[in-house]
């Protein structure tokens, strides 16, 4: 779940990593009654939407409005906030299709001495965080990744035990951060590591981590994103969800207990277990065609949940046919058949089905199917599936 910079940085402001004060707006005379809260001088007014990139990126149909404007009085601020509220920005990470901006986050303008660049990921491969930090701040990290990836600085840390004080002397001298500064990134290295273990997150970024005039060190961005799978672990996070930003159809979803993903193919998937909707992604492609989505109904999906999957499926303008692909387990093969009938029943089918059907009560489900009236292409096994399905999605 990813949730805005504002919220982050209330996040971050309770687990002790320096934040400047900022305050949220709705409309324009909110943001100017926050640039006068905040003391009237230098503000920067932010585009709040889940995506980097801001800095950059510019409106729809209006080039010169840029998503992060630095002002210097309350006229700049209410321009600012005018040309951004309601507006649509587009950026290096929304695509071109953009995203519509409903907040503006205020905040104090900050004397910027350095910019660095800290992320915190999980390194599959390690088995644990790993903070990257670099001295090319405030650009993109995917270009420094590509060209000067040697400026990218490492720190794998145990969750239990958090950054240790050795590590981030390491990265002091490597990111060349001297005294106070220094003394600074001893207490902000730490309790980033800490607030990213703490709330289970996927990510951490921070970008542009600065240093400012006086050698403070406050974090100027806030991107996160938290581990879905541990939300029922922070109940506090959940306000902070905005479903504004997330695609409908995978909100939907989510809401009758379906791991969806929106896709940019034009063959819908019905599987059950994530496994085998993986590995139904990766024969559709090999057999030329391209998922719609991924969509793993679970082990022990009921009918109600199956004609919800296909609902969600044939909403999707772009699903030119749907491969269903079961293998029953817990689920059983009847439970899907009979959700195949009731989906055409209420949907109906305007596209091409093909399905696979094995496991428990398979010979059922495939009688109940034989007997419906649902235009059916059967398919023997998965490669016969994709094959069949790739033809007929054309
Ligand atoms: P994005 O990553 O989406 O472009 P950032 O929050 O990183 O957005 O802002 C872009 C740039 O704007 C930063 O690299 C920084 O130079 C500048 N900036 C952002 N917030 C402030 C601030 N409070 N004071 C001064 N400059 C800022
Ligand atoms: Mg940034």
């Amino acid at each position: 779940m990813k949730i805005h910079e504002y919220q982050g940085k209330e996040l971050f402001r309770q687990a002790g990593v320096p934040v400047l004060d900022g305050i949220i707006a709705k409309t324009a005379d909110e943001a100017v009654k926050a640039y006068e809260k905040l003391g009237g001088k230098i503000a920067v007014v932010k585009s709040q939407i889940h995506a980097g990139g801001r800095g950059k990126g510019t409106v729809k149909d209006n080039p010169d409005q840029r998503g992060v404007v630095v002002c210097k009085s309350a006229d700049e601020v209410r321009a600012a906030a005018e040309g951004l509220l309601g507006k649509v920005l587009v950026t290096i990470q929304t695509g071109p299709e953009g995203k519509t901006v409903n907040q503006v986050f205020v905040e104090t303008g900050c004397d910027i001495a350095r910019e660095l660049y800290l992320g915190i990921v999980i390194d599959r491969a390690k088995m644990k965080p790993v903070l990257m930090a670099s001295t090319e701040g405030g650009v993109e990290i995917e270009e420094v990744a590509e060209h000067t990836p040697e400026l990218i600085f490492k720190e794998h840390f145990d969750p239990a035990v958090g950054l240790e004080a050795f590590q981030v002397r390491k990265l002091c001298k490597k990111l060349k951060i001297e005294g106070a500064a220094a003394k600074a990134a001893f207490k902000f290295m730490p309790a980033i590591c800490r607030f990213f273990v703490d709330y289970d997150c996927s990510m951490a970024e921070i970008n542009p981590l600065v240093i400012t005039g006086d050698n403070q060190m406050i974090a100027l961005d806030a991107k996160i994103d938290f581990d879905g799978n541990a939300l029922f672990r922070h109940k506090n996070l959940l306000e902070y969800r905005d479903l504004s930003e997330e695609e409908p159809s995978e909100v939907r979803a989510s809401e009758s207990g379906l791991s969806y993903v929106k896709l940019e193919g034009n063959i819908g998937c019905l599987v059950n277990g994530a496994g085998l909707a993986m590995s139904t992604m990766d024969i559709i492609k090999y057999h030329g065609g391209k998922p719609a989505n991924f969509l793993d109904v679970g082990g022990g999906a009921n009918t109600e949940q199956v004609t919800e999957a296909f609902q969600i499926l044939l909403s999707d303008p772009n699903c030119k046919g749907v491969l269903v692909n079961i293998f029953g387990g817990i689920a059983r093969c009847t439970t899907i058949a009979s959700a195949i009938i009731e989906a055409s029943k209420i949907v109906g089918f305007t596209v091409p089905l093909v399905v696979r059907l094995e496991g428990t009560e398979v010979e059922e489900g495939r009688k109940m199917l034989a007997e419906s009236d649902v235009d059916i292409i059967n398919a023997t096994d998965i490669t016969d599936a994709a094959k069949k399905i790739v033809a007929a999605a054309g």
